[in-house]
């Protein structure tokens, strides 16, 4: 076993740290910090996460640490799992027996008895999440490395432990986190490491989908999204998790006009997103906003190809994929609808002289998210002809202007109507019944239309105008 020296002061100073320590050293057993915590001290990124792995029992370990801090914490434990859990100053600090695992095939849930420090880093993931650090008062700090890790974490390196068609066959899991870790650090998958994912691929059936779509989410927010993405189409993991996607590959070419790989197209737009926002809902619209692409393709003579009415049935598969995905079926869900739906109307506008009631009917449907419908229909202008993107963009900035223009003078974004059905069934005496409807539509349209302010004494003499076409009058006393 290799051990390499690296005196971390952070370690030293830490009070948790410190802490453990003494208790381990009380208890006679020996404890390490590891895997995320110590990966990511070397990269320089903020953790709050300290996993404990002890030579013992990590619960009597918890409660012994918990017991000497101040405030005490509280400590709450797994006996099932002989892990123990406590969270002291925004810092989340887990306890684990060092152990040694063995798997069946069929399950991800390991067989488990008490191992060596070296036994439980051969069951971590990859050697850059396997490297501990002694916390034991002998050798304070000292990094225990079997695997090279520090070596892999310098040159930005995936590669399990173990050999990988083990660590990926006993933990199928693993596979979506080397792509994740790959897309999140900008590492990348060393070659044998990357050829046993595709080996391997079907065994992620075994894995359950919340699981692998809180996975696809990091991808999905990591800085350059296309780095996961890609590798999930090459290693085959897509084609099984979300075959929507690679649906959208390939170009059809009929008398030879092509079109743009939709795929491609998509990742470039999710990557073009993200400097912009970290709203997982906004990017899995980008994700999503053609994948109706494909089933609604046509070649027509004269034309070229057409993608006719692909938002809507776009928008209309987002409750399957999500609910397939167990992503939330709530608001969230209906923002990428919405979002998928409504993703050509900004370009539609800026292609033709852009109206005032255009502009404020868009604003009606998006309310307050037109600002992220705006950044969306940005990152879509993927074209390689930069006269063509200046275009689209002058005519952005122009729809931007107006759009502010028109919400500062008629307020539609968060539209409430200027008179409500209440007031209509009380100024004509009617019960609820379609006239009211009708009546509240009229104002609405006459509004968005642009014939009427937004505004209650407009809408008061509208609605008079529009009830006596459907000859209604107002009883005694309304006004
Ligand atoms: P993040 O906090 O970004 O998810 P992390 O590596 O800290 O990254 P955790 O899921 O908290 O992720 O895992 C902590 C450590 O546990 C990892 O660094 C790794 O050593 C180990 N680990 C987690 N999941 C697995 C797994 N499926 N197989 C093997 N080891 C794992």
């Amino acid at each position: 076993m290799k051990f390499l020296t690296v005196k971390i002061h952070k370690i030293l100073n830490n009070k948790i740290f410190e802490s453990v320590s003494k208790a381990s050293d009380d208890l006679n057993q020996e404890s390490y910090v590891i895997g995320g915590y110590v990966r990511d001290l070397y990269l320089e990124r903020p953790s709050q996460d300290f996993d404990i792995v002890t030579l013992g029992s990590g619960i009597d370990l918890a409660e012994k640490v918990a017991a000497s801090l101040k405030p005490r914490p509280k400590v709450t434990v797994f006996k099932n799992f002989g892990t123990a859990h406590f969270r002291f100053k925004n810092i989340e600090v887990e306890f684990v027996g060092a152990r040694k695992e063995s798997y069946r095939s069929d399950s991800r849930n390991p067989i488990v008895e008490n191992g060596t420090i070296e036994d439980d880093q051969k069951r971590r993931d990859f050697t850059i999440n396997a490297l501990a650090l002694s916390l034991n008062p002998s050798d304070m700090g000292t990094l225990v490395d079997p695997f090279n890790g520090l070596e892999d974490l310098k040159n930005k390196i995936i590669r399990t432990p173990l050999d990988p068609s083990i660590t990926f066959s006993d933990d199928p899991l693993r596979m979506m986190r080397a792509i994740r870790f790959a897309a999140q650090l900008g590492f990348e998958i060393e070659t044998k490491t990357l050829q046993s994912i595709a080996g391997n691929k079907d065994r992620i059936r075994i894995v359950s989908v919340e699981r692998i779509t809180e996975e696809l989410n990091k991808i999905i927010l990591s800085p350059k999204p296309s780095v996961g993405f890609r590798l999930l189409e090459e290693t085959g993991l897509l084609g099984i998790i979300l075959p929507e996607l690679t649906q959208m590959k390939g170009v059809d070419v009929v008398k030879g006009v092509g079109h743009k790989d939709n795929f491609y197209h998509t990742l470039e737009v999710l990557d073009r997103i993200s400097p912009h926002t970290d709203n997982l809902w906004l990017r899995w619209s980008a994700l999503l906003h053609d994948i109706a692409k494909p089933a609604t393709k046509r070649y027509i003579e004269g034309q070229g190809w057409t993608f006719h009415a692909h938002n809507f049935l776009g928008g209309k598969m987002i409750p399957r994929i999500f609910s397939r995905m167990k992503l939330p079926l709530n608001d969230k869900m209906k923002y990428v609808q919405k979002m998928v739906m409504l993703h050509m109307r900004p370009i539609v506008l800026s292609e033709e002289e852009v109206s005032d009631s255009a502009v404020r009917r868009l604003l009606f449907e998006t309310g307050d998210d037109i600002d992220d419908l705006m950044t969306l229909c940005e990152a879509d202008i993927t074209s390689k002809n930069p006269e063509k993107v200046k275009r689209y963009m002058k005519n952005f900035t122009i729809v931007r202007q107006k759009l502010k223009e028109i919400e500062e003078k008629d307020a539609v974004r968060n539209f409430q109507p200027p008179v409500s059905g209440e007031l209509i069934m009380e100024t004509f005496g009617i019960p609820p019944c379609r006239e009211v409807g009708i009546i509240k539509d009229a104002i609405k349209e006459a509004i968005l239309e642009g014939e009427i302010h937004n505004d209650y004494e407009e809408a008061y003499r509208f609605m008079l105008e529009k009830a006596k076409e459907l000859n209604l009058t107002p009883v005694k006393g309304a006004d």
